[in-house]
């Protein structure tokens, strides 16, 4: 079979995937391939699929499938699959340091230090022990996180109306979420009830001084509410990993909002997790030569 990488995966993954055919990454031969192997760079939209007209398998190395048009593809026959438990470890630690940057004011005491200021009395820090974490979504990754919560001492609450029983969080109703966290942290997929579900009206239902944390897409967010909630105070501070585009627009207000803690969709590219995806993708096209034998 023939294999096209378009995105960057572990730099070890080519010369281990030449047990199954040829490998290319040159995208050009994309109405050749068999397989197609896309992280987030690559949108594998209805065009994008007409084009690649030999196309069976594309494996998205990684969670979310929103730059995939899933449908259309297995409506042509080709089967979609993630690697969606892989990265849980790698975007819980990113969103568990997110959350961590605001109390311990990590950003702005690195910033001053660079600047030649010793801003020891106006650097007043609070900390994480003893607050309520908010988790929207108790998957993989808020799980993960959740884990790492109650280690700090902190008090876990989740809201997944696909979630009966939780090993660490306690369910409840959304609205008790909203009222209750003093950190609230997003591990939802990108869908139609998702897609900007932080606005102006929920944030209105959360505690004053909230502190939000986004590892789960930039989308959920309706951009100039919280960038309004941010200058008022309402929301104490946004920690993100993840823009309504990659990479947001020069527009984007929450470039310029205070109290953004901002890293360029780092969460899953944790050297350890691209392993991780590697061997999940193998397993995968192992599987899938088996049954097209
Ligand atoms: P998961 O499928 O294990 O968990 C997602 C959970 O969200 C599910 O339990 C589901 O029931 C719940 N959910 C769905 N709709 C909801 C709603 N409206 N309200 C509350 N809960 C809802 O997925 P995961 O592995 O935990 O990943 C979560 C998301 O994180 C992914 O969909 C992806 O968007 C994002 N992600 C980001 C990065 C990154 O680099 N920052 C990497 C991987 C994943």
């Amino acid at each position: 079979m023939k294999i096209l990488i378009s995105d960057a995966f572990d730099p070890s993954l080519p010369a281990r995937l030449e047990r199954f055919g040829e490998v290319t990454e040159d995208k050009g031969r994309l109405a050749e391939v068999d397989v197609v192997l896309v992280r987030s760079k690559t949108k594998c939209r209805q065009d994008y699929i007409d084009e690649a007209t030999n196309l069976k398998l594309i494996v998205r190395g990684g969670v979310g499938l929103d730059n995939i048009d899933v449908e259309y593809a297995r409506s042509k026959g080709i089967r979609v699959y993630n690697t969606a438990s892989a990265s849980a470890i790698a975007v819980a630690e990113m969103a568990f340091a997110l959350m961590l940057a605001v109390p311990t004011r990590l950003c702005e005491a690195h910033i001053s230090m660079r600047e030649g200021r010793w801003a020891k009395k106006e650097l007043k820090r609070t900390e994480l022990y003893g607050k309520t974490l908010g988790l929207v979504g108790a998957g993989n990754i808020g799980t993960e996180l959740g884990r790492r919560a109650v280690g700090f001492g902190m008090r876990v609450l989740a809201y997944d109306p696909l979630v009966k029983s939780h090993e660490v969080a306690q369910l409840v109703p959304l609205t008790e979420l909203f009222e209750q966290a003093d950190y609230l942290s997003l591990h939802v997929p990108l869908t139609d009830d998702t897609k900007g579900m932080i606005n102006r009206e929920t944030i209105a239902a959360m505690k004053d001084g909230v502190v939000i944390v986004n590892t789960a897409r930039g989308q959920c967010v309706a951009e100039e509410d919280l960038a309004e909630a941010l200058a008022s105070g309402k929301v104490r501070a946004y920690a993100t990993d993840v823009w309504y585009a990659d990479p947001p627009e020069q527009s984007s207000p929450l470039l310029t909002a205070p109290n953004v803690v901002m890293t360029p969709h780092i969460g899953a590219s944790s050297v350890e997790n691209m392993l991780r995806i590697g061997d999940v993708v193998m397993k995968i096209l192992e599987d899938f030569e088996q049954q097209i034998a």
